[in-house]
């Protein structure tokens, strides 16, 4: 079992995504656990300020550093393993690798920066890590943390697959064997004397062939 707590302002964009198919299975299951909380929960004064202009002039607001360092200190649990990651595009890049290192984590507390980002204090102080899910910049760490969420859920054994499944398909490096597949129908005419054809080895019942092409139609995601 994995914890995630996602700290955000706007719990009810987040809350809703974690409601559907098998991430919704997955926590009813209890393989994954998720906390989606609302950052302004943890200011101190009546009009729950999380924000301030930012020192040294320049438009727009920045997350403050209090509330989030009292959430986390909240948020973490007693015992087992967190670690706390910071959103920001300028942040180390997340890929399938850092996926299986975090899904050994007993915790993950993910703080999802808005506006023109979060007291750089958090980043050197609070968090383990600052990550950035590609190279552009979002209106906020939303969306990276439905992504890092459902990368890291999708590698615990029952979510997707079965453990030995998960075995096959993990590389040593911590990357995940991806393959082309197909569906019927086995041969699709979008219009007469055009054919989209399957590959005839994947429907001859041959295994050991039908392996071999899907290794050699394979692509080691990392
Ligand atoms: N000036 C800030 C960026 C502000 S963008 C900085 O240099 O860090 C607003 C927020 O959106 C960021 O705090 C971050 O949490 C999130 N964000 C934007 N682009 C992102 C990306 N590519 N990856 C991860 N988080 C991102």
């Amino acid at each position: 079992m994995i914890r995630f707590d996602i700290l955000t302002l706007f719990p009810q964009a987040v809350t809703p995504y974690f409601q559907e198919g098998i991430i919704k299975r997955a926590q009813e299951e209890t393989l994954v656990d998720i906390h989606i909380w609302n950052l302004r929960d943890w200011a101190k004064d009546k009009h729950q300020t999380v924000d301030d202009s930012p020192f040294g002039g320049g438009g727009g607001m920045v997350l403050k550093i209090e509330p989030i360092f009292k959430a986390i200190q909240n948020l973490r649990l007693k015992k087992g393993k967190t670690k706390v990651i910071l959103f920001s595009p300028r942040g180390r890049r997340f890929n399938q690798k850092k996926a299986t290192e975090y899904a050994s984590a007993d915790q993950l507390i993910l703080i999802c920066g808005r506006y023109e980002g979060v007291d750089e204090r958090v980043a050197k102080y609070i968090a383990d890590e600052s990550l950035s899910i590609g190279n552009y910049v979002l209106m906020g760490g939303d969306l990276p943390a439905m992504v890092v969420v459902e990368t890291v859920a999708r590698l615990k054994a029952g979510v997707v697959g079965e453990e030995s499944w998960l075995q096959e398909r993990i590389t040593p490096e911590g990357g995940f064997r991806e393959y082309a597949q197909y569906t019927r129908p086995e041969v699709f005419s979008p219009k007469e004397k055009t054919y989209w054809k399957t590959p005839k080895i994947l429907v001859s019942g041959n295994h050991k062939e039908i392996q071999t092409w899907r290794a050699k139609h394979s692509r080691k995601i990392e």
